[in-house]
């Protein structure tokens, strides 16, 4: 059994709600700026804080955790992907993984505690939704990962375990807590939200978000296999999926990534590319084909290099653009969700 933790997280407040919060405590409130200022570096206590009074800083450690995750468990690859099983303090375990590109470091974050969604190649679903994250929770996992390699990290994509859009209004207090300028002071273009297609959402996102990037794991050319492997299909059905998306590039003027995660013998033919192709000629979209990281306990197979060059080769020819997911972390369990099962079990 874990402590029961009945302190608040303090990551979770705007720099605004700190505001009120250190005036309700009875000092001034430039106070809270500062205080927001030492969490955003990463710090684990209030001692750390040191420009802050120490009456203040007694006042927040009676009443506010500083709910930074733990690192459990670490894998690091040889190409320097580090992949992290981060506990929060009641226990709730979520994965986050440091990748270093040519562009700069970036981290893929949770913002779930398992998922809901149930897409049939994912291990991060396997058990269910155990719990949404906080915005502080979201952002404590930057900060530790940052702590942990001891590299900036100058990209955040959410498409780690959870449905981000299953948790819009904490996804949408993460974007707004690391992008503060008094804090983290991420650019929004670095930053990534990636959903399996929750269409009431993807327009909610156009207007509050829309410097923001969006993908959205489509990993199919048609309705028929799309809910084969993906039940949010059910309710949101294709057509209605590829017209959200091409509304959002109208509204926002911005690209669309769209994820295919290439699986052997069911979605990497020549006719699912060419019908790929069919519906995307001629608007603002992206394909990200991805090599499938096969899950322990799922029968999908990754689609050999040929299939996946073939596939590439048609999108490009009808005008598409794509590009091919850089394996990364090979050598560790780099499919999400597997190094918390594999803890867990
Ligand atoms: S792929 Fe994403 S949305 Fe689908 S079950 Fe996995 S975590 Fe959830």
């Amino acid at each position: 059994m874990q402590e029961a933790e009945v302190r608040k997280n303090i990551l979770n407040f705007t720099p605004g709600e700190l505001g009120d919060i250190v005036t309700g405590l009875g000092e001034q409130k430039f106070r809270a700026a500062q205080v927001f200022g030492w969490l955003s570096k990463g710090a684990a206590s209030y001692d750390e804080m040191t420009n802050v009074p120490k009456s203040l800083r007694e006042k927040l450690e009676a009443e506010y955790s500083i709910g930074l995750p733990e690192a459990v468990r670490t894998q690091e690859a040889k190409d320097g992907t580090v992949k992290c099983l981060f506990r929060f303090m009641d226990g709730t375990e979520v994965e986050s993984v440091f990748m270093k590109y040519e562009y700069g470091n970036s981290i893929c974050i949770s913002s779930q505690s398992g998922c809901r969604m149930g897409c049939t190649f994912c291990a991060s679903t396997m058990e269910g939704l155990d719990r949404s994250l906080t915005g502080g929770e979201m952002l404590g996992q930057v900060l530790a990962m940052r702590k942990l390699t001891g590299s900036d990290i100058g990209h955040v994509v959410i498409m780690g375990m959870g449905e981000p859009f299953d948790n819009y209004e904490e996804v949408s207090r993460f974007i707004r807590l690391i992008h503060e300028s008094k804090g983290y002071g991420l650019g929004l273009r670095n930053i990534t939200v990636s959903t399996c297609g929750i269409i009431p959402k993807i327009r909610a996102f156009a207007a509050d978000f829309p410097q923001v990037n969006l993908a959205v794991s489509l990993h199919a050319p048609n309705q028929e296999i799309r809910q084969m492997s993906m039940p949010v299909a059910k309710k949101y059905s294709y057509d209605d999926l590829l017209e959200a998306c091409r509304e959002y590039t109208e509204i926002t003027g911005r690209r669309i990534t769209f994820e295919y995660a290439v699986i052997d013998g069911f979605n990497d033919s020549a006719a699912c590319a060419e019908e790929l192709a069919g519906r995307l000629k001629g608007w603002l979209t992206h394909v990200n084909l991805i090599p499938l990281n096969e899950v322990e306990g799922r029968s999908y197979k990754t689609a050999n290099g040929n299939s996946v060059k073939r596939f590439k080769d048609i999108l490009e020819k009808n005008g598409v653009a794509v590009t091919v997911r850089r394996t990364l972390g090979k050598d560790i369990d780099a499919a999400c969700g597997q190094l918390r099962r594999r803890h867990a079990g």
